[in-house]
């Protein structure tokens, strides 16, 4: 494990966390059946007469001063927080107030009526009812994302629910918190039903993307993915935590099946949330391997995001999250890409 990640983690998160650390040679074994077999395609031939290598670390301090936009926040109820076995609830006031704190100008605030955790149908139209009320207290500086959880009956209408009664700008999703397996044809058509409304609703996604237990996706599940996110052109999707946290090889699998042409350049961003924590204290070496990735998939396409959710006493705040990005060798013009970047090309097309 490189780093601790139990910061602004969700309580999820956490626990997958937990079983990361326990699966740690398991980690690395997926790593490498993923690369070798996932798209038994060369990643040393995509690498050779790669002219724009990364430049050696900017030896002057980074600038980082807030952010025009975090794409990866989020509130939660007391019932909910409750049933985590966590003090809550997760409000829109603490959260404007961490924003203000890191200069943050506004927010996407993604419910987490996606868990699993959540007893019923009715409970997850809770949760988003929750969210909506919170962000209408900060109509100008929050945007409304709702969580889905696509295994629930009410998975469809939920989602036109969320556009049409509550105002959702677009869907949250998260593979293991709704303990979605990829590799299980019908989770994949569940998934592939929620892409279709998704996209029929003209909707933006951010989807956290791992196996049940929150290792990486293994070549199966992650050719499944794929086939999902490619069968809907229409549908923009932030790959939460530069894909796949732990092992951010798998984003040069990403990378090339852009290249390849398998998957739209254009459909296809990152959030920086928590996977930049996670590696913060590692070598320098492996920071300007991820800084190099980042670059490969596109730092235009590329997201500021926290993971802030208080109710976790180890939150990454959005402070904490800008900071960060000063310990990774980026050039000052990328770091103001990325900081001024306000997503409108994931959350509008535009
Ligand atoms: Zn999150």
């Amino acid at each position: 494990m490189k780093a601790p990640i139990g910061h602004g983690r969700t309580a999820d998160d956490d626990a997958i966390s937990r079983r990361n650390r326990r699966s740690r040679s398991y980690l690395t074994y997926v790593a490498s059946v993923v690369l070798l077999a996932a798209l038994s395609l060369s990643l040393t031939t995509a690498c050779d007469g790669d002219d724009d290598a990364s430049p050696s670390p900017t030896p002057t301090p980074l600038i980082v001063d807030g952010s025009t936009i975090d794409v990866h926040t989020h509130v939660m109820s007391a019932e909910l927080t409750a049933l985590l076995g966590a003090q809550g609830p997760a409000t829109a006031d603490d959260l404007v107030e961490r924003m203000d704190e890191a200069s943050v100008d506004r927010a996407v605030v993604l419910s987490t009526a996606y868990m699993s955790v959540l007893p019923d149908d009715a409970a997850m139209s809770a949760e988003n009812d929750f969210m909506a009320a919170q962000v209408a207290r900060y109509p100008d500086r929050l945007i409304p994302f709702c969580g889905i959880n696509p295994l629930r009956a009410a998975a469809l209408d939920e989602i036109d629910r969320c556009v049409d009664d509550l105002g959702a700008q677009g869907i949250k999703l998260h593979l293991v918190g709704s303990q979605l397996d990829m590799t299980n044809p019908a989770h994949v058509d569940a998934l592939t039903r929620v892409f279709e409304r998704v996209e029929a609703r003209e909707l933006p996604v951010l989807l956290h993307a791992a196996n049940p237990i929150g290792l990486p996706l293994d070549s199966d599940g992650l050719t499944s993915l794929g086939t999902v996110i490619a069968q809907h052109p229409g549908v923009r999707v932030v790959l939460a935590h530069c894909f796949s946290l732990l092992d951010n090889q798998q984003l040069e699998l990403i990378t090339e099946g852009i290249r390849q042409g398998l998957l739209q350049e254009d459909q296809l961003f990152l959030d920086v949330s928590a996977c930049l924590q996670a590696f913060q204290d590692a070598p320098l070496s492996e920071r300007e391997l991820m800084v190099w990735r980042l670059r490969k998939f596109g730092l235009e396409r590329v997201f500021f995001g926290s993971d802030y959710l208080k109710i976790d006493p180890t939150a990454i705040t959005p402070a904490d999250a800008v900071r960060v990005l000063a310990l990774y060798p980026f050039t000052q013009e990328e770091i103001d890409l990325i900081l001024r970047n306000d997503a409108s090309a994931w959350l509008d097309g535009s």
